[in-house]
């Protein structure tokens, strides 16, 4: 029976969480190094799966285009214009 231990260098804490331990899973967590962390914090495109770059209002630049083309990073045409959709946008993140 092993108790696991901490992933840092050097660390020989229990394991408390991801790999870590307590005060490394915590300071982790503060620098943003878990997937959880808002994807336009470490510099990506927010549209769910993208993977490239942030460049312009939390898209990348391909979906920066489409965003102000079509009001829409994924794709088509939006039945609502941009302004609008983005409102809707940060009100569902504020009620979610
Ligand atoms: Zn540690
Ligand atoms: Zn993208």
């Amino acid at each position: 029976m092993t108790r696991r231990r901490c992933t840092r260098p050097g660390c020989l804490r229990p394991h408390q969480a991801r790999g870590l331990c307590n005060p490394h899973y915590a300071q982790a967590n503060r620098r943003g190094e878990f997937a959880t962390t808002p994807r336009t914090e470490r510099g990506l495109c927010t549209v769910d799966g993208c993977t490239r770059r942030h460049d312009a209002r939390g898209y990348c630049g391909r979906h920066y285009v489409r965003w102000r083309r079509y009001g829409n990073p994924t794709g088509g045409r939006s039945p609502l214009p941009p302004r609008e959709l983005a409102d809707l946008r940060r009100l569902v993140g504020i009620a979610a």
